[in-house]
């Protein structure tokens, strides 16, 4: 798929799946935007007039609109949007603190909310646009995560409301859900938790970043034009059901 000289924003591109998105783009031959809390010294993506990144947070009002106003000064339109910053913060609903509900409430579901609704007059401007949002397998149900699965199941509505609201201005907005994926923040799990969770797995392996690359790539593709409002589940087939063998 080629996005040649495509301008692309992606949310949480500084490491993990978000920086497989970014990679997977420039090497498509995108202009990518990234809009992260901060870069590890070890960030290496692209070239200069390939990516551009900013600092800042998407929970943040005045700085998602001060990035796009940055987005549209340097680039004069935007192609594409991939709301991928995510946080993490589980517990048992009896042992969660309400500041971890609000936070992953916040940075998960409100920042994309915020994201769309100041790129939405943009794209209905140019009468064209894609955007995918990441939202997770656990959107389904996963104990342990009562803010975070709420949080993604909030994405998905998202999704399919700004389906409706969009689609006749020629903007597709969809939704990839992953299943388990080895980045930073599955690694922060304990060990055997992770093994543990790779188990349920029907294909028994945690998948990489660039699976979710590819999924994301399409849906922010020419060729994906008729699917609006979906949801691809790209996690090894863990959403068919359980699997205990
Ligand atoms: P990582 O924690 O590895 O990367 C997330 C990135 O988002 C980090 O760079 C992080 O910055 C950034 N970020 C977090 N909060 C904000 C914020 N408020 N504003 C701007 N940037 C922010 O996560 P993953 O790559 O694993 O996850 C990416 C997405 O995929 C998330 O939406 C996650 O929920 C989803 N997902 C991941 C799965 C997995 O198995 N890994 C499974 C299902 C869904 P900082 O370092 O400052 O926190």
């Amino acid at each position: 798929m080629k996005f040649n000289n495509k301008i692309v924003i992606v949310t949480g591109g500084a490491r993990g799946i978000g920086a497989s998105i970014v990679q997977h783009f420039i090497n498509a031959g995108a202009i990518v935007h990234i809009l992260d809390r901060e870069f590890p010294d070890s960030f290496d993506v692209g070239g200069n007039d390939s990516v551009f990144r900013a600092s800042g947070d998407v929970t943040n009002s005045d700085d998602v609109k001060s990035f796009i106003k940055g987005v549209v000064t340097k680039s004069g339109r935007i192609d594409s949007l991939v709301n991928n910053a995510g946080i993490i913060r589980d517990n048992m609903i009896w042992k969660m603190d309400e500041s971890d509900f609000d936070a992953v409430i916040d940075v998960n579901l409100k920042g994309p909310w915020l994201m769309c609704k100041e790129i939405a007059p943009i794209m209905r401007e140019q009468n064209n646009g894609r955007i995918v949002n990441i939202a997770s397998r656990s959107w389904l149900g996963s104990a342990g995560q009562s803010n975070y699965s709420s949080s993604k199941g909030g994405i998905v509505s998202l999704t399919r409301v700004l389906a409706l609201e969009l689609g006749k201005n020629n903007i597709t907005v969809n939704a990839v859900a992953p299943g388990l994926i080895d980045t930073p923040m599955t690694r922060s799990l304990p060990p055997e938790v992770f093994k543990k969770l790779e188990n349920t797995i029907p294909t028994k392996k945690a998948g990489h970043p660039e699976d979710i690359a590819h999924a994301v790539a399409f849906l922010a593709s020419d060729e994906s034009k008729f699917i609006n409002g979906q949801v691809i589940h790209v996690d090894g087939g863990k959403s068919i059901g359980a699997n205990l063998h």
